[in-house]
């Protein structure tokens, strides 16, 4: 079942001068309950702009947010279906309230629970399901006598009090230890399929992208260029961008070689975008031209489209946003460092 359909969003702010700022165009997914998808891309690409629009901070300058099938769900009842999972549970947490009250004051809200004993046993079920306990001694507790992890699966207990369909997982474990990370996304892995959630789980780290969602977007200045299986698109990526954030992330047992391939491709990457926002006009062509060493002429004249990947043989939808597919190209061409290494 289709928990969340997102038709042609797009999402612009007001600028002083000049013609609003479009920072997501057109997108459009679906999301289906007990799915994670995975939305990637760097900061400015327009990933927390979707998250804003899908969590009704800022009203979409066009498109549709369809919930259960249905549109124009608003209000108490949009803000119990979808619940959100910060990146930073330092700031997630008001210092001042137990985490009995944090858990507590939504489950009341939203008639989850009734006033007294129901509502005590709900806190405690919802701090044994992320592995809090004892419940009783963690719910007298403030946020600051709790580490990093466990204020982060407090804010996940938070989000599941309403008993909601679906989750939007903004760089849940960014902030947290990398000795905990995966325990965090363990847990909420579990708990999408346990309550068969439907999960946004949006990040830069293509690794735990792979590893668990079934399908990633990777956003680069508002538009989706590339989606797909996430195998496939992390283990044969298409588009230019994609290929270049895979390079830049070396996998855990990379050479040292290997490292200091992905530093040179980190830092070419970055002085490509410090270029890229010198340039005054990128003109109608592709967003990606000025940082792409594939760039054709062509490029700056249209916008792609997106085209069937025909290498995936598969069927399975991995389309890239990208021109070099356009005349039914089966590989995509390798990087300038690549091409030097072989
Ligand atoms: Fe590069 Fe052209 Fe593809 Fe854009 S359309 S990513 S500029 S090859």
């Amino acid at each position: 079942m289709t928990a969340l359909e997102v038709r042609d969003l797009t999402v612009e702010y007001a600028q002083a001068h000049g013609r609003p700022f479009r920072a997501v165009q057109n997108l459009s997914f679906d999301l289906r309950a007990g799915q994670t998808l995975a939305l990637v891309g760097e900061s400015g690409s327009g990933k927390s702009s979707v998250l804003k629009a899908l969590s009704r901070l800022v009203r979409p300058a066009q498109g549709q947010i369809l919930l259960g099938g249905r549109e124009g769900v608003r209000g108490k009842e949009y803000r119990r279906a979808v619940q959100m999972v910060f990146q930073d549970p330092f700031a997630s947490l008001n210092p001042s309230h137990t985490i009995d009250h944090h858990l507590r004051r939504p489950l009341l809200a939203t008639g989850r629970a009734r006033r007294g004993a129901d509502a005590d046993a709900a806190v405690a079920e919802l701090l044994r399901q992320v592995n809090l306990t004892p419940a009783a001694d963690v719910a007298r507790k403030r946020p600051h006598e709790l580490s990093g992890g466990q204020r982060q699966r407090v804010a996940i207990a938070r989000a599941l009090a309403p008993a909601p369909d679906v989750l939007l997982a903004d760089e849940p474990v960014s902030m947290l230890d990398v000795s905990i990370r995966l325990e965090i996304l363990n847990l909420l892995d579990d708990l999408k399929r346990d309550r068969r959630l439907a999960l946004l789980y949006v990040t830069h780290d293509l690794a735990t992208a792979r590893h668990f969602s079934s399908e990633i977007m990777v956003m680069y200045r508002g538009e989706v260029v590339e989606r797909g299986p996430s195998d496939e698109v992390i283990l044969s990526p298409k588009h230019p961008y994609t290929q270049l954030l895979a390079a830049a992330a070396p996998s855990a047992g990379a050479t040292r070689e290997q490292v200091r391939d992905a530093r040179a491709v980190r830092l070419a990457a970055r002085a490509k975008r410090d270029a890229e926002r010198r340039e005054i006009v990128v003109g109608d062509g592709c967003r990606f031209r000025p940082r792409c060493p594939f760039a054709m002429d062509s490029c700056a004249q249209r916008p792609p489209e997106a085209q069937l990947s025909p290498a995936s043989g598969t069927g399975t939808g991995h389309r890239a946003l990208c021109w070099l597919y356009a005349d039914g190209a089966t590989a995509a061409p390798a990087l300038p460092q690549q091409k030097a290494a072989s």
